[in-house]
């Protein structure tokens, strides 16, 4: 809303500005239109603009985003100097426009030095990082970059900056072609935010990239942001201190959650593919120690929402549960919980899951940082006592899918795959593949680790993914747009039960097989965890457990705004491969 008001204000002042200059032009003629662009104030702003502006291009490298911060600049530049002719007083005029090139001075500082020391510029990021820096930090990060010749560097290259870029101004003077050029980058760049401002009272969207490639309205998006963002995390941790929780009396077995990503079931073998791509974990399903459920549909195609929907027991259809986090129930319950997450980590972006509070709420141990190929994180695995909650996030057949399996598990080659591919295409299936493969060894290791115990193990990925199915596409995230959602949206889920949870829960496993082909949607997922380990709390819903009687599957698995059940692909679709 911030946002938008400011554009508003910022498009509202421009067209006062050429209101103004038009009706002037009147009377003077064609001249005075451009001459608001060929004086020196405006000329020393739009380098200042341009120079606190560019920084952006660090994110934004595209030509798009750079002619755009040329737009941007030109437009702000005219607005700030018509702000400062509307001082009549010289002394006035002075300070008004000193403070927007100091301004654009302190924004081009706090970017230069976060673009050469972390290799990123001004964002919610690093308002997040700044706002979670201990006193003892800040202290050692001045010491550390604040040094006297640093401030005197800084100095001397402030100084030379002004001097420069005054005399720069000072040669553009009355310059037509500079001045006839900035007039239609400004009339571009106002074009560039009316339609932003149309958009956003038309459908409340619009490119929002666009205010990030002003400094000005970059870290006042940010701040507002951060100050939202951070709000809601704090929200989140109220709720979640105050959940009770408890257990039934019953044995309380160990519950493993592994959360997969961009698992295809069309490369699985336990599919139906034809390359044998989970031979281990086949050999668990023919032992009967392990359920494969066929008709699972995730949430979103997108990593963070899945993985918030899952986390959460609110469910698609379930009462509002005010966003309670299903470790917080287990750990409430008496639970040890743990996470080893190959993605989020603590203080690692401004998330719900990356907050150090909100991490602590939730788990005894948590890992701190990436450990490369998944298989390591079993090292992380600690040593708790029970009863145990273990939360597992890979990084499973996540694009680019070379650098997640290692070279022993190079099984697939271009050459097997046959269809309408090309030859880099082929490649990257088999790549896809052979991660699939990595992937079902990682799973079985997990399994591994718990098989002499009382135990039961789902495994489900947050989404799918597509590989040249359909066309040249590969990746996830546009299942809305695509001719057919199936790639991108259907997903595996499978439950593993040891020995001695088959003894103690015959009810359960039976449960679990009748439940094979009923339609599941990946938010059920908490309802399930607190049924089977007989979490007793207010908000468990028996109806989106999938081994409760009560089971009620979603009436719609929507994804945006589309039912998946009754959505029909293009009649056109044809698998190429
Ligand atoms: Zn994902």
């Amino acid at each position: 809303m911030c946002l938008f008001i400011g554009q508003l204000m910022l498009s509202s002042c421009y067209s006062l500005v050429l209101c103004r200059f038009n009706m002037s032009s009147k009377t003077s003629g064609l001249k005075n239109i451009t001459k608001i662009w060929a004086d020196q104030d405006f000329l020393m702003l739009l380098i200042f603009n341009l120079l606190s502006n560019a920084t952006a291009v660090v994110t934004f490298e595209d030509v798009g985003s750079i002619l755009m911060i040329l737009c941007i600049s030109a437009l702000s530049a005219t607005i700030e100097s018509c702000i400062c002719r509307l001082f009549k007083n010289r002394k006035i005029h002075n300070i008004v426009l000193s403070c927007f090139i100091a301004a654009h001075l302190f924004t081009a500082i706090i970017d230069s030095f976060l673009i050469v020391n972390f290799n990123l510029i001004f964002t919610q990021n690093a308002v997040g990082i700044i706002a979670e820096t201990t006193p003892e930090e800040t202290k050692s990060f001045l010491s550390t970059y604040l040094t006297i010749w640093n401030i005197l560097l800084i100095i001397g290259a402030v100084v030379a900056t002004i001097w420069i870029i005054s005399w720069l101004a000072r040669k553009m003077v009355n310059n037509k072609p500079i001045a006839v050029t900035s007039m239609v980058l400004t009339i571009l760049g106002a074009s560039v935010y009316l339609f932003m401002v149309y958009k956003h009272a038309t459908t409340g969207g619009g490119d929002l990239s666009v205010s990030q490639l002003h400094s000005f309205s970059r870290y006042g998006y940010s701040l507002v942001i951060f100050k939202n963002a951070h709000e809601d995390i704090k929200t989140l941790r109220d709720i979640n201190r105050a959940v009770v929780a408890e257990r039934q009396e019953q044995d309380a077995p160990t519950v493993v959650v592994v959360i997969g990503e961009s698992f295809s079931i069309y490369h699985s073998s336990l599919y139906g593919y034809p390359k044998q791509t989970n031979p281990l974990l086949s050999e668990r399903v023919s032992d009967g120690s392990m359920v494969v459920f066929d008709n699972v549909v995730s949430i979103s195609d997108h990593t963070g929402v899945v993985m918030y929907s899952v986390y959460v027991a609110n469910g698609s259809s379930a009462p509002s549960s005010g966003n309670v986090l299903f470790p917080v129930c287990f750990r409430k319950a008496g639970y040890k919980t743990a996470l080893l997450d190959n993605q989020y980590f603590v203080g690692n972006g401004l998330t719900w899951i990356n907050d150090e509070k909100l991490s602590d709420i939730m788990f005894d141990y948590r890992n701190k940082e990436s450990v490369g190929l998944d298989n390591n994180l079993i090292k992380e695995l600690p040593t708790v006592s029970e009863p145990q909650l273990v939360v597992i996030h890979l990084m499973g057949q996540h694009y680019t899918y070379e650098i997640r399996y290692p070279s022993e598990f190079k099984r697939f080659s271009a050459s097997d795959y046959s269809g309408d591919l090309t030859d880099a295409e082929r490649e990257i299936v088999a790549h896809y593949d052979n991660a699939t493969l990595y992937n079902d060894y990682v799973v079985d290791n997990v399994i591994k680790q718990f098989e002499d115990k009382n135990c039961i193990l789902v495994y489900f990925s947050d989404h799918g993914e597509e590989i040249y199915e359909i066309d040249d596409f590969m990746g996830h995230g546009n299942a809305a747009q695509r001719p057919t959602l199936k790639y991108q949206m259907r997903v595996p889920l499978m439950v593993w039960t040891s020995k001695a949870y088959q003894t103690l829960h015959p009810d359960v496993v039976q449960r679990l097989k009748d439940a094979e082909h009923k339609p599941i949607f990946t938010d059920n997922i908490p309802h399930f965890l607190f049924d089977v380990a007989g979490i007793k709390t207010e908000y468990f819903a028996p109806e989106l457990s999938f081994v409760n009687d009560n089971y009620k599957p979603a009436t719609r698995r929507v994804l945006g705004s589309i039912d998946y059940d009754k959505y029909k692909e293009e009649s056109t679709v044809k698998a190429r491969y």
